[in-house]
């Protein structure tokens, strides 16, 4: 699942138009860190859970379990995750005021997106799969790539201890796809999924060539990874709709017509691995920018509700920041405007960037540059629907030693940590600077005492984030 993609407007895997993110890893959990392995050859073993936003939302309500359950985009807009049993019944992305009625006629449960319980499922399910194999390269949200060289006969015993572990220890259901090389795993992880011959697990190495052909046949070419819509319809005009076709394809013209990268494509087809893990959580990757960003649930005007909105966002880029280390030199913030709005003439504020003197992690000196430098830039007439604030220009703390004169900014009082400190201890937002310390009262208001945080009326309790929603069970 690209969710990078899907989920244009959520923090903590968050894409914005304004620039392009690389692929997204999580942070996880501290551990005890293996030896970093270099791949050479083997296995790939691809794990990705079975409708993971579902699956997460089951985790502690059981009764959902069975149920045609779809999961709703920031402001409770459209539908972004759908279980198994609502796919025949509600399409993907559908606008969700458009099929509530029809939905609930037909027993369909909605929920609104609860980031911060996916997040941490998320971050336990690849915790206890980074047990079992030698490397793991997490993907996405809800996959990772890991490696073994082992044989493959015990690759699948593994495979199969590891899902039984995920769906004990976390709840949610994985299916695993094995193969040669990247591109392979995930054709084989989707059978692994779809088929249930295959009990959620499948190796490409054990299933005969004349199978090879016919799934390979059976995958239409847009499904094959790295391979978008746009480059769907150049292949298709020159009579390339399968996997199959592509695989047979001759890898030099096909680079010469397109680009090494899908020439690249061709040869993981043929079980040749060329792509190489593209970054590694474990290996201490740091994200090159920090953006945070929410929609609100209704349009905001003025510079009073701007600053208050983007004082808590620059709190959390600046949690992020300290979290992975690091040091911005640059901080952004940008404005949207709702694309039915430009007929009234309105339109988004662009990226308004401010380099700061010396690189900081301090939050009080961020929103000082914000408050002086940025917000003056916001239009105070036009109705926005989204703010955000990226911080980039990143360097590492540690390894800043600038000459005298010229140190960083960095949070000296401690005031970052003291947040810290307090949100573990009592949650978000029970302490913040200026208005991101305002806390409104009940649930649905709780993130800042503001009527423009975002709407988000069917959300699950946060079990596993939140002291205050941790839930109750009752032995009889
Ligand atoms: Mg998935």
């Amino acid at each position: 699942m690209d969710v990078s993609q899907t989920f244009g407007h959520i923090t903590s895997w968050e894409a914005s138009p304004l620039f392009t993110p690389s692929r997204k890893s999580i942070t996880l959990p501290p551990h005890d860190q293996k030896p970093a392995a270099t791949r050479t050859s083997g296995s790939i073993i691809l794990a990705d859970a079975n409708s993971f936003f579902a699956a997460c939302e089951r985790v502690f309500d059981p009764t959902l379990i069975g149920v045609p359950l779809v999961v709703l985009s920031n402001n409770d807009g459209c539908v972004v995750a759908r279980s198994a049993e609502a796919k025949p019944i509600i399409p993907m992305g559908v606008p969700w005021y458009q099929v509530r009625e029809m939905a609930s006629e037909r027993g369909v449960v909605a929920r609104s997106s609860n980031y911060e319980l996916y997040g941490s499922l998320s971050a336990r399910m690849m915790h206890v799969m980074h047990h079992y194999f030698e490397h793991q390269e997490v993907y996405s949200i809800d996959e990772c790539f890991l490696h073994s060289v082992k044989p493959i006969e015990d690759i699948l015993t593994i495979s199969r201890s590891m899902r039984a572990a995920v769906l004990q220890g976390v709840g949610i259901p994985v299916s695993v796809g094995i193969a040669p090389t990247k591109t392979l795993a995930k054709i084989t992880n989707h059978w692994a999924k779809h088929d249930n011959g295959f009990n959620g697990v499948c190796a490409w190495d054990q299933l005969p060539d004349d199978v090879h052909d016919e799934i390979l046949a059976q995958t239409p070419v847009d499904d094959v990874w790295g391979v978008g819509r746009r480059l769907m319809r150049k292949l298709v005009a020159r009579g390339i709709l399968t996997a199959r076709d592509l695989r047979d394809a001759d890898p030099i013209a096909i680079r010469r017509k397109f680009s090494v990268l899908l020439q690249r494509t061709v040869l993981e087809l043929r079980g040749i691995p060329c792509v190489e893990d593209a970054s590694n959580a474990l290996d201490g990757f740091r994200k090159q920018q920090i953006l945070c960003s929410r929609m609100f649930s209704r349009p905001v005007v003025g510079h009073t509700e701007i600053r208050q909105a983007l004082s808590v966002y620059v709190q959390n880029a600046c949690r992020r920041l300290r979290r992975q280390g690091c040091l911005a030199s640059t901080v952004g913030i940008f404005c949207g405007v709702s694309p039915y709005a430009s007929t009234q003439g309105e339109t988004s504020m662009p990226y308004a960037t401010a380099q700061l003197e010396s690189p900081t992690d301090d939050p009080l000196v961020l929103m000082k540059v914000i408050n002086e430098q940025l917000v003056s830039k916001v239009n105070p007439r036009t109705h926005y629907i989204r703010a955000g604030v990226i911080l980039s220009g990143l360097v590492e703390s540690r390894s800043y030693h600038p000459l005298e004169g010229f140190e960083a900014r960095r949070d000296t009082h401690n005031i970052g940590s003291i947040l810290d400190t307090a949100t573990a201890r009592f949650g978000q937002y029970s302490l913040g600077l200026g208005y991101g310390g305002i806390r409104g009262s009940g649930r649905k208001n709780e993130e800042t005492g503001a009527d423009w945080s975002m709407r988000r009326e069917m959300l699950s309790p946060r079990c596993t984030t939140r002291w205050d929603e941790m839930p109750v069970v009752t032995a009889k």
